[in-house]
């Protein structure tokens, strides 16, 4: 049976008992506030940002650089350097592709991690395409970057090292500063995919060294379609070939109508989390030590997935060894939890941020990942741990198991 088949066969259930939403890394819902200020958008102030010849223009054009300036405020960033996308996959792409295109030089050499998001892992293997020579530099145990080998990879003809801040499936935040200074040291761009930490940690573009950064809005809590990318305009000044032409939208860099609704709500999205943070961050963290202690207590072999220490509240992946994954999930409808990254859910391979950090196929087949966002309630922990529990005990009775 597969699990999209499963739970279309559970939406009338889903109508009368709510499925209780516990991955956050894959989306967060839309913050009702936010949907709140991007409604006139999708209704009565529906004119084009680009319109420059009347109120209906000016109007969307100043909500859409109010936004902006949202957005560059919550990264310590110029409005300028902020370049909206459909999300952080063109982010991503504009990084790299962009950067590559735009360099005429000697330098075509790229350095990433092998924990990557696919939206950078493909246009980075893409790039080895077109003659760059790539490295993809490993990680520790606990899913940290190797700095020794990420040191060696960096040469002087390195145009590009692009390393995640936050890990969307163990949540590892990675040392993004001292990557910085390596890259920074050979004269090499640095690109970070921060999709999965801006507004969920302090984060700022000077103080963390980045030059190129990708955000989206479905992450924090504001609307899916929408994101961007941050470009450094000064120390140094980063020119990208832009991969969608047209009307020269957004400095050039990105042509298209912006989708106005998408913008408020995402520059309305940023501010909120940066201005509840210190809240959001207390109360994650409550309820996911809540939730590790809950089953900790009560099921033998469960191991944490990924430091224990350095990472996101939000996120736990936990391995129920002796229980496959899948099945463990199949038995839950109820409640909405992944294995790993979404967008490689389709395929039945086993992660590959897991195995790069080295976890044998027991560990790697068990591993659940439990993602507690803003609306994610003390009562749906303790809902879930107990279901999580009765099932894990069943499966490994079944299998002889204890
Ligand atoms: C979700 C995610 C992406 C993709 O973002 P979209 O806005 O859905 O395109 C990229 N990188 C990471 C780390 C993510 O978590």
């Amino acid at each position: 049976m597969r699990l999209g088949k499963h739970v279309r066969n559970m939406t009338p259930v889903m109508s009368d008992q709510p499925v209780i939403y516990l991955d956050a890394q894959s989306t967060t819902p839309c913050d009702p506030r936010v949907v709140e200020v991007m409604a006139p958008f999708a209704s009565e102030n529906f004119g084009n940002p680009a319109s420059r010849t009347h109120a209906y223009g000016w109007e969307a054009d100043r909500a859409v650089e109010a936004a902006r300036t949202q957005i560059a405020r919550g990264i310590g960033a110029d409005p300028r350097e902020i370049v909206f996308t459909s999300g952080a996959t063109e982010a991503n792409n504009l990084a790299i592709f962009g950067l590559f295109r735009a360099s005429s030089g000697a330098r075509r050499d790229w350095v990433t991690c092998r924990i990557e998001h696919r939206s950078v892992l493909d246009p980075v293997g893409a790039l080895a395409k077109e003659g760059a020579n790539v490295r993809s530099v490993g990680v520790d145990r606990n899913g940290r970057i190797d700095l020794d080998a990420l040191r060696d990879a960096i040469t002087d003809q390195t145009l590009g090292v692009s390393v995640m801040h936050v890990n969307n499936e163990i949540g590892v935040i990675q040392p993004i500063q001292e990557i910085a200074a390596l890259a920074k040291r050979h004269g090499a761009i640095f690109h970070s995919d921060a999709a999965q930490s801006v507004g969920k940690l302090p984060l700022g573009v000077n103080e963390l060294g980045v030059d190129l950064l990708s955000i989206s809005a479905h992450k924090l809590y504001g609307p899916k379609g929408i994101g961007a990318l941050y470009v450094r305009r000064k120390q140094p000044p980063i020119s990208l070939r832009p991969l969608i032409l047209g009307g020269g939208h957004e400095r050039g860099l990105r042509s298209g109508t912006l989708a106005t609704p998408l913008c408020v709500g995402f520059g309305h999205a940023v501010e909120l989390a940066i201005s509840e943070q210190d809240i959001d961050t207390a109360r994650i963290s409550n309820l996911s030590q809540r939730l590790l202690a809950q089953l900790l207590a009560k099921l033998p072999d469960v191991e944490l997935n990924g430091a224990r220490e350095g990472r996101l509240p939000g996120n736990l992946n936990l391995s129920f060894l002796g229980v496959e994954a899948e099945a463990l999930l199949l038995s839950l409808p109820e409640v909405a939890l992944s294995t790993g990254a979404a967008c490689t859910s389709a395929k039945r391979e086993s992660s590959h941020v897991l195995r790069a950090l080295g976890l044998n196929d027991a560990r790697t087949q068990s591993a659940v990942r439990f993602g507690i966002g803003r609306f994610t309630t003390e009562t749906e922990i303790d809902v879930v741990t107990e279901r999580v529990i009765v099932e894990v005990e069943r499966m490994r009775a079944r299998h002889g198991r204890r």
